[in-house]
């Protein structure tokens, strides 16, 4: 721990020179690997749909309960990853959630031009985590390769599936069809685990998506894991994993992967990064009686 490198906020310059955001990149350290946690900014969602928690946890979390939206970037020798790629503009995200799609912005305060990104590696591929791929039905990176696990792709474009799928689903259906068709020809499918080269790989974590994704940065001496959606909340899914969350597609599948993946990251002493926890989501966790405790860094 002491090994830790804290670089602390990066580009502030640049962040004041642009006034109108307050906001700055965080830059952090995995080893000799240089990492920046982004936002695309909030969510405020209701307290309910944190499935099977007592009244006294929710009365602690307030009503709406107001969830980050993180994604990271990580610059290797000539190449520049983007783990997750925000919500984007799409008429579904920005009716429901004007408090997103900030992501760009942050970006451009970190000197990261659209056609800089040379990989965008998704954990899964609900809208607020792949509607910034396209503006309207333009790749918003023409350059990168966007890496996505076969059976989260295979999930979602399913013929049919807008049509057929639980009818509150549909319109999520409907936009993550729309970007996908915008991106299919940048898109590289993998089959869950994978080595996408300079320290990068993939391992299933599937239940909240059937083909959800943690991204694993091997930085020598640090490891760095994002978990997508596998945690929302740092008060709610560490205490107890058992807990639920209403957008998780398999529940029980879900549970069971945010068991064994805190198991490992408490164990092995890595570095997390989560979408929706209190930005930027970064942390160790702790084993705590039957549950977690995530330590923010
Ligand atoms: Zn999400």
């Amino acid at each position: 721990m002491n090994r830790r490198e804290f670089v602390g906020t990066a580009l502030a310059g640049t962040a004041t020179m642009l006034a109108s955001r307050a906001v700055a990149a965080t830059a952090f350290a995995v080893g000799p690997a240089q990492v920046l946690a982004l936002s695309d900014g909030h969510f405020d969602m209701p307290v309910t749909m944190f499935l099977g928690t007592p009244h006294g946890l929710r009365a602690q979390l307030g009503d709406p309960v107001q969830i980050a939206a993180n994604t990271y970037a990580y610059r290797a020798n000539d190449r520049t990853f983007l783990f997750d790629a925000g919500a984007g503009t799409s008429d579904f995200i920005t009716q429901a959630f004007p408090t997103v799609s900030k992501l760009p912005d942050d970006l451009n305060a970190a000197g990261i031009a659209p056609g800089d990104v040379t990989d965008i590696v998704i954990t899964h591929m609900h809208p607020d985590h792949i509607g910034g791929l396209a503006v309207g039905n333009i790749p918003a990176f023409p350059n990168a390769r966007i890496h996505i696990a076969a059976a989260e792709w295979d999930f979602w474009n399913a013929q049919g599936f807008a049509g057929s799928g639980p009818e509150a689903m549909r319109p999520m259906i409907a936009a993550v069809q729309e970007t996908s068709n915008a991106v299919e020809s940048n898109v590289v499918l993998h089959n869950g685990s994978a080595d996408l080269g300079d320290g990068v790989s993939v391992m299933p974590a599937p239940g909240h998506t059937p083909g959800h994704t943690a991204i694993v940065l091997d930085g020598g001496r640090e490891q760095f894991i994002v978990v997508g959606d596998l945690t929302v909340h740092e008060d709610v899914h560490f205490a107890n994993p058992s807990y639920g969350w209403a957008l998780d597609v398999d529940g029980e599948l879900a549970v069971a992967s945010r068991r064994s993946l805190l198991d490992m990251i408490s164990t092995d002493g890595l570095i997390m990064g989560a979408a929706h926890v209190s930005r930027p989501g970064l942390g160790r966790v702790e084993r705590d009686g039957d549950g977690y405790r995530f330590l923010p860094l």
